[in-house]
């Protein structure tokens, strides 16, 4: 092929053809990451596809190739083109986005010459490459250099592909150092049978002749011979001796010893002790049943498990993936947060001992180099990790997990493309026709809905594994309290909730805290004028927080002292409303002075393991109360607790979002569930100030069903997901007038005609302000049955998008599109 297709990782919404040069022509396809000239500079491109013809002659030439083989499998670009179709994303930035951070960087690639000067010599002589003949030279003279190092030295094209192709002829070897300092590659020793011996027979001979005057050297020889090559540390636990017989085989010229990379793990794998043993119940024999049949078609099948807290969904998960596995396949598990889900990790470690990569947001680049080096080779059949795991380069995929399927945090919001990994995941497996799973006790609307049409095949676990109950949940009323108990102190704590905890405490047993904020007091307020602390970039309030006596905003970040005194008025008596997870502990330490507590929020995780500590410390009894935002309602299983408290259950009701009831009562029930879990029973009191409110009353009962049919039809009669479809678009620039003017001319060049949908707006942001940028935005509310696919409304809006680059206030504002957003603030 001559000319290939290259996305460019840049916001630009096409390809561009590139000329092959003819000694790339072999070598090249799909996948592969190359150099292309862009302008005056030189920059990254992916290689979408290939073409015999062009009808244009003036194409530049690719410039180099760099990589020995192509960084992005078939299934991972096929999937790239669907993501950058579907979210409205340039396909560049979804590639990039797929592959992991820090694999471009040529200053980290290390290249070694391990050849002789005459092997050297020899190959110069019989091959004609001049590239390769001066990175010979150049490492002749300095034997180890940073591939950035050698195109400073030698200037001109294919210096990657050159050195790729040295590395094939065994001349040079390479290493990936990157560039954080606590990411220094690990070595470890291994043995090899030195080059003399590599022929079989001859090697047979020494092994006979040494069997008779040193038979342990023997055996590890015959080992060696075996394994073409093993670790020292191997070695020697197979053969239960000294590291002395290796020396004696390298000092005999029969083996030879070389360092080999290790590839590093976050989790230390043998951390993990083995699983226990687990015969399935009916309802979770009956999963398997279905999966398993499933799985034997080679066919795709989406699955939504619906099993309430603590039924054993992830014991189902375990014993799929075991078949999987066995069958010489791999797969992927999806988690809302690996750091929130350390218990969940280690079962995973535990039944599939080195066989598991785990994907962490918070590993080091060196870290998740490795991991996905070892994905992509075939060491590692399993990756676990949150949502960009997705994206694990694993051939043969047999398995596809999403736990918690309703977790917000598993749609991308930070950067683009704005995609959802559940929807990703169903995409992946559909494309590798396989099984996927999604699991969670409270399904999003939107997966059970399929459920109900028959797009996703439901299975129900209803029960608690051993029939343990679910526990007991009494809502209490905050506004009665005052009235009820005038005189006391019941603002924080009720008296019901006080008396369950000095209860709970006195037998021993542990108590879970749910107080959504985090912070002191999430706002402070002048007595005198009523003025209220504001962040200066957003129209955020600031949050108290006790430490240093600050004010931050948590949305930017911005902090500053808190006043003695009002900035406005003068006054000093200031009031600090609102409750965060501070002011609890404070309280906590007031009235149960004896209870030992621990703090999970953002302020107290800041560590890298830090939610892994204080879970483990918790669990090993250290302390008697876990206090948290939403971080405690997640999949923790701990035994010993029997008290789970809500401290307020309106922290989330309030937003001004569509789906804040949804989102209300997946946490009570997430959080309901931490109670009881083994033979004691629980016991959940939830505060609020709306006691009438229906998610609260579904939660109460552990009701999804209930809740879902009471939710859908309103949702239905508004054309909101699941039954309609939304499209977010945020204009966002640093003048206010700017943005409106533009946000309307945007607003104009949309031209959906009515059957296809409904446009609301422009009108501004509820966030109006964030980080000194003023949002307006735009929704579109489109009908599944006029555009069952969503795309007429895409092109429409990719249409638009067109017409407004070449507006005025292009340059002013930035245009964020976001398909089937999960928030419309
Ligand atoms: P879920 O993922 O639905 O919360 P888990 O799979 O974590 O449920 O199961 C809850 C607890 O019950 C875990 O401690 C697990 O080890 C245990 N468990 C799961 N299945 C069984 C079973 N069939 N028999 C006994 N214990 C089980
Ligand atoms: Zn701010």
């Amino acid at each position: 092929m001559k000319f290939a297709e290259i996305a460019i990782p840049l916001p630009v919404y096409q390809t561009y053809t590139y000329q092959i040069p003819s000694d790339l022509q072999a070598s090249i396809c799909p996948g592969y990451r190359v150099v292309v000239p862009w302008g005056k500079r030189k920059i990254t491109g992916y290689v979408v596809s290939l073409s015999d013809e062009s009808q244009r002659s003036d194409l530049k030439p690719i410039y180099d190739m760099l990589d020995d083989s192509p960084a992005l499998q078939p299934d991972l670009l096929e999937m790239a083109s669907w993501i950058s179709v579907y979210y409205i994303c340039p396909i560049g930035e979804v590639i990039k986005a797929m592959l992991p951070a820090g694999i471009n960087l040529e200053s980290n690639v290390h290249v070694e010459l391990v050849k002789s000067h005459d092997e050297v010599q020899r190959y110069i002589r019989e091959n004609r490459a001049p590239t390769q003949h001066k990175i010979l030279r150049l490492l002749l003279e300095h034997k180890k250099l940073t591939i950035h190092h050698i195109r400073k030295s030698i200037r001109g094209s294919n210096l990657s592909f050159s050195v790729n192709r040295l590395i094939q002829a065994g001349f040079l070897s390479q290493q990936v150092l990157l560039a954080t300092a606590q990411t220094k590659p690990k070595y470890e020793t291994w043995l090899r049978i030195a080059s003399p011996y590599q022929d079989i027979m001859k090697l047979d001979e020494e092994v006979e002749k040494l069997s008779r005057s040193a038979p342990a050297q023997a055996s590890c020889l015959k080992i060696l011979a075996e394994r073409r090559e093993i670790s020292q540390k191997d070695l020697l636990q197979k053969v239960k001796s000294g590291v002395s017989i290796f020396s004696a085989l390298v000092e005999k010229g029969f083996a030879e010893k070389f360092q080999k990379e290790v590839f590093r793990s976050y989790y230390p794998l043998s951390a993990t002790s083995a699983p226990e043993k687990i015969d399935l119940n009916e309802y979770q024999r009956r999963a398997i049943f279905h999966i398993e049949e499933a799985l034997g078609k080679n066919s795709f099948k989406p699955f939504l498990i619906h099993g309430v807290t603590g039924s054993g969904k992830t014991q189902i998960y375990i014993e799929a993936i075991r078949q999987v596995v066995e069958k010489g396949k791999t797969a992927i598990v999806l988690v809302p947060e690996i750091s929130l889900t350390p218990q969940m990790v280690r079962r995973f470690m535990a039944n599939f001992p080195n066989q598991v990569a785990v994907l962490h947001s918070r590993m080091s680049p060196g870290e998740r180099y490795d991991s996905w080096r070892g994905l992509r080779q075939g060491d590692l059949p399993i990756a676990i990790g949150p949502r960009s795991a997705i994206f694990a380069p694993l051939k043969n995929i047999g398995l596809i997990v999403v736990d918690e399927e309703h977790e917000a945090s598993y749609k991308q919001l930070d950067m683009p493309p704005l995609y959802h990994a559940r929807d990703v995941a169903v995409y992946r497996a559909k494309l590798n026709q396989t099984v996927v799973i999604l699991g969670s006790a409270t399904p999003s609307l939107e997966s059970y809905h399929n459920t109900r049409i028959q797009k996703y095949h439901l299975i129900e676990l209803p029960q608690r594994i051993d029939n343990i109950p679910m526990p007991n949940v009494t809502i209490i009323d905050m506004l009665k309290q005052r009235k009820r108990y005038p005189g006391k102190n019941v603002t924080i704590f009720s008296k019901e909730l006080q008396e369950k905890i000095i209860e709970t405490l006195g037998l021993k047993q542990q108590i879970i805290l749910l107080q959504n904020r985090r912070g002191f007091s999430t706002y402070i307020k002048c007595k005198d004028c009523g003025f209220i602390e504001e962040c200066d970039n957003c129209n955020i309030t600031l949050t108290y927080h006790l430490s240093n006596h600050i004010l931050r905003c948590h949305y930017c970040n911005f902090t500053k002292r808190a006043p003695q005194a009002c900035p406005k008025c003068g006054g000093i008596d200031i009031l600090f409303q609102g409750i965060g997870t501070q002011k609890v502990e404070q309280e906590i330490l007031r009235l149960f002075p004896e209870a030992k507590v621990v703090r999970m929020d953002l302020d107290t995780t800041t560590k890298k393991f830090s939610h892994d500590t204080i879970l483990r410390d918790f669990g090993s009894g250290k302390y008697n109360i876990l206090l948290g935002t939403q971080m405690v309602a997640k999949g923790l299983d701990f035994e010993n607790v029997t008290l789970v408290g809500v401290i307020s259950a309106d922290t989330s009701l309030m937003f001004p979002d569509f789906r804040a009831s949804e989102r209300t009562f997946q946490l009570l029930t997430q959080v309901a569930g931490r109670a009881g879990r083994k033979n004691l029973i629980g016991e959940v009191i939830i505060q609020t100030y709306s006691p009438d409110n229906m998610s609260l009353k579904f939660a109460r009962e552990h009701n999804f069903k209930g809740f879902f049919f009471h939710e859908a039809p309103v949702r239905k009669e508004l054309s909101y997901p699941p039954f309609g479809r939304l499209a977010y678009i945020l204009v966002r620039g640093d003048d206010q007038e700017h943005v409106r003017r533009a946000a309307e001319v945007f607003s104009q060049n949309l031209l959906i005609p009515e059957h296809l949908g409904k446009i609301l707006g422009p009108i501004p942001a509820p966030l109006s302000k964030i980080q000194q940028k003023y949002r307006w935005q735009l929704i579109i509310k489109s009908d599944k049955r006029t555009d069952p696919s969503g795309q007429i409304v895409r092109t429409h809006l990719l249409d638009a998008l067109r017409k407004f680059k070449s507006s005025k206030y292009a340059k002013e504002v930035r245009i964020l599109i976001d398909i089937d957003p999960i928030s419309l603030l």
